[in-house]
């Protein structure tokens, strides 16, 4: 049984009262929500690789264990907010990634705060929904369900943001099947 604890970090933080609400409820499918945890730590200085403006997932996974003054406990999930433009390798961007075996998210405001042709800032109600939907999925990872093919799931695999806005904020049968004796609600 596990605990999930959000980590924001840098400037993410200022967009955690948007948020906080639809991080609590994708998460809270999961777990109880006495079992959720908010965490900020506003001094976090990630490393952006310059010669492309972004910073790479994979060190943030390894960033965190040398400098956060917060770590992660035994059978806690952590996710950690980013609002930085991310990717990694092999991918031009990533709204979010997961590393099931250390059970650590992390996820990108940045792209999903922004309409479909990168341009600032769409509607707050469509920029809660992709956070909700994106949570889900990168959790849906953690607790061992894979890309899906039904384009409606919200475990499908988004290229875009555009399709981030098509899938249902929802499991199908198949991955709420897969799911079931998992979660603890
Ligand atoms: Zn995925
Ligand atoms: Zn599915």
């Amino acid at each position: 049984l596990y605990s999930i604890k959000f980590v924001f970090l840098g400037h993410a933080v200022y967009g955690l009262d948007e948020i906080k609400e639809d991080a609590l409820a994708s998460a809270a499918f999961f777990v109880n929500e006495d079992k959720i945890k908010f965490y900020t730590v506003p001094d976090a200085n990630l490393p952006i690789d310059s010669s492309r403006n972004q910073v790479n997932a994979e060190i943030i996974f390894d960033y965190i264990d040398r400098f956060s003054t917060i770590s992660q406990e035994p059978n806690e999930i952590v996710i950690y907010i980013v609002d930085q433009d991310m990717y990694i390798r092999g991918m031009n961007f990533i709204f979010g990634v997961a590393n099931t075996k250390k059970k650590r998210i992390v996820l990108s405001l940045y792209r999903l705060k922004r309409g479909y042709y990168g341009e600032n800032m769409v509607d707050v109600q469509k920029y809660r929904e992709r956070v909700f939907k994106e949570i889900m999925h990168e959790l849906g990872h953690v607790y061992g369900l894979g890309h899906c093919k039904d384009k409606n799931c919200v475990m499908s695999f988004s290229k875009s943001i555009l399709e981030v806005d098509h899938k249902l904020p929802m499991f199908c049968r198949d991955c709420l099947d897969k799911l079931s004796g998992q979660i603890e609600i």
